[in-house]
């Protein structure tokens, strides 16, 4: 079928390449904009391709964020790049896992409110790059907080 005539799969009648205005919800928020698609002038259902979805979908999430208080994909990315840091950098630095810049870059998770904060903050300050990774490696080394235990011993596993 040519992509210029395509069919409502609801009623049949021929779609046309067009703009509507769409709303996108979240928790009793919303935001309304023009969303490109093949739609049905008989009973509005529409066809969204490729590039259609990326605008849905990237609305969507940054709704979310401003609704949830975090950062959006676009904002970690940009966040990110700006302090010099690869996907893995980043993710060595917060935590998460190795992948976890790629996640909430692409929307596959979403970061916590903690972890928005603390990318907030890392790009207040250049130095703080270097202030979170030697808090990170502090972490690892803090002693057992166990009222009265006596002679501990921790073997640990080289990475
Ligand atoms: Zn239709």
């Amino acid at each position: 079928m040519n992509a210029e005539m395509m069919s409502c799969p609801v009623c049949g009648c021929l779609l046309s390449r067009e703009e509507r205005e769409e709303t996108c919800a979240y928790k009793g928020s919303s935001v309304t904009y023009m969303q490109p698609g093949w739609w049905c002038g008989t009973c509005d259902e529409a066809i969204f391709k490729g590039a259609d979805n990326v605008i849905g979908n990237a609305l969507f999430a940054e709704l979310r964020a401003r609704v949830d208080g975090i950062l959006s994909p676009s904002q970690v990315r940009d966040i990110r790049k700006r302090m010099g840091l690869t996907q893995r950098q980043a993710s060595a630095l917060f935590g998460g896992g190795p992948n976890a810049f790629q996640k909430y870059e692409s929307g596959t998770i979403t970061p916590s409110v903690g972890i928005s904060i603390l990318i907030k903050l890392m790009e207040s300050n250049q130095e703080s790059v270097q202030v979170l990774s030697e808090i990170r490696a502090q972490l690892h080394e803090m002693p057992f907080a166990i009222p009265g235990i006596k002679r501990v011993s921790m073997s640990r596993q080289t990475a």
